[in-house]
């Protein structure tokens, strides 16, 4: 590489900050993914600026999370927490503000990696304006999201053009499951290049906590069948099947089965009126003595969850990738998934957990059963579960794939002709 060629990467995602507490507020897997992708490849020797929308005056504009790694936040629209389906207004700001900042500081970002719709818009207009080559990911389809929900945003349209445009225009898409890009390829469009590279998960983090040892921290009883759901509180997870699954369970009854299910929200937001809505299920279902409402799990505590429980469900409607079914699974911990999605990929049935139809309580319920009624099975998928993990799923692994895909990228870019004075 030479100079016009710098190992230098812009990650933008304007909505999921890389910087900020996950588990709350629309901050989940993007906001994982961008962060371990960025901290990674700089230590493969990357010079990465990652760019959000700032959210809230008390925030850094920089953060610093190694000499090599920092987030940039953009002041773009009003500094308030935007619902990202309110969000396209704000972007060309947004671009304004990524070129002034490059002027200030004398850079100029050959490559830039997008992710989410909105981020894809960015920069397509990168690519237009300097020609900075572009790779995406999704992390949503909204063509597969509005199949799964009711009530269709505004913004729909704009969205659905904007994944076609980015699909058939980006130097590279990556795809985190066959499933994804499979969805793009029969839903969005046959153009364009997609590599599948999929998220990946810190194998020395999770898995690091042995189950006794967790239980005695969380003073969880031995003898107790524990069932965790780790993630967002939102509608699309699936939440209230797996509270009616846990009630239809054999189980359900004796006293030593406990419900934990671990999230953060905010009261009056989405996220809190989703809470609300399944804490008054619970309510009315009798099962409020054995549910645990945690609150956000912080990154130090989550390993000590997932090794407490005998199984993890994920019951999501639809899920791209879905990292809290590969943070289980590295935990030793088997999962139960819905049949859907990058959780199809994730998760082998009968081998590392159990797949089932998505909202379908009866078959939750019956897959629960199962693993709960058999300690040494559970195990057995336990272990499955790990080794997949430590062979397809580490940070380390997927970041070395995107090295080495941005150095191919880079390569391409063309070097200015000399001028020869006769
Ligand atoms: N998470 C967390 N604390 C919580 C809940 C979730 O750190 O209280 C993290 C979780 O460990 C995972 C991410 O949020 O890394 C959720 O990612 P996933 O892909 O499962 O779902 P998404 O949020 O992208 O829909």
């Amino acid at each position: 590489m030479n100079s016009t060629t710098d190992k230098r990467i812009a990650l933008i995602s304007v909505h999921g900050d890389p910087a900020i507490e996950i588990g709350k507020e629309e901050a989940g897997g993007q906001n994982v993914y961008v962060r371990q992708v960025g901290e990674a490849l700089s230590q493969l020797g990357w010079k990465v600026d990652m760019f959000s929308r700032r959210v809230s005056a008390d925030q850094e504009t920089i953060v610093q999370h190694n000499s090599h790694c920092r987030t940039i936040r953009l002041t773009a629209g009003p500094v308030e927490f935007v619902p990202r389906d309110n969000g396209f207004k704000y972007l060309p700001e947004f671009v304004e503000q990524l070129l002034e900042f490059q002027t200030e500081n004398s850079i100029k970002y050959q490559l830039v990696h997008t992710n989410y719709w909105l981020s894809s818009w960015v920069g397509l207009q990168l690519k237009q304006i300097q020609g900075s080559k572009q790779v995406h990911t999704y992390h949503s389809l909204g063509i597969v999201k509005y199949n799964a929900i009711e009530s269709i945003p505004l913004v729909a349209s704009q969205r659905l053009a904007v994944e076609k445009e980015v699909l058939e225009t980006a130097d590279r898409i990556v795809a985190t499951s066959p499933q994804e890009k499979q969805h793009m390829r029969s839903l969005v469009s046959q153009k364009g290049a997609v590599d599948i590279i999929p998220c990946g998960t810190d194998i020395r983090h999770f898995g690091s906590v042995k189950r006794e040892a967790s239980r005695v921290t969380l003073g969880i009883d031995p003898e107790s069948k524990v069932i965790l759901y780790v993630g967002r509180f939102d509608p699309r997870k699936g939440i209230e099947t797996l509270v009616r699954a846990v009630r239809e369970s054999e189980f359900y009854g004796s006293k030593n089965l406990k419900l934990i299910i671990g999230g953060g929200s905010t009261p009056g937001n989405s996220d809190g009126r989703e809470r609300d809505r399944i804490e008054s299920i619970v309510n009315e279902l009798g099962m409020s003595e054995c549910t645990i409402f945690t609150g956000r799990l912080s990154p130090e505590i989550l390993p000590t969850y997932y090794a407490a429980a005998d199984v993890c469900v994920v019951p999501s409607h639809y899920e791209p990738f879905g990292l809290v079914a590969v943070e289980a699974m590295a935990s030793g911990t088997p999962v139960i998934a819905s049949n859907v999605g990058g959780l199809q990929f994730t998760v082998v049935n009968e081998n590392t957990g159990l797949l089932v139809p998505p909202q379908d309580v009866a078959a939750f319920s019956n897959a629960i059963d199962r693993i709960l009624s058999n300690p040494e099975w559970r195990t057995q998928l336990g272990q499955a579960g790990n080794r997949r993990v430590m062979s397809k799923f580490s940070w380390d692994g997927v970041a070395s794939q995107l090295d080495s895909l941005y150095t191919e990228l880079l390569q391409s870019v063309k070097e200015p002709a000399l001028v020869t004075l006769g």
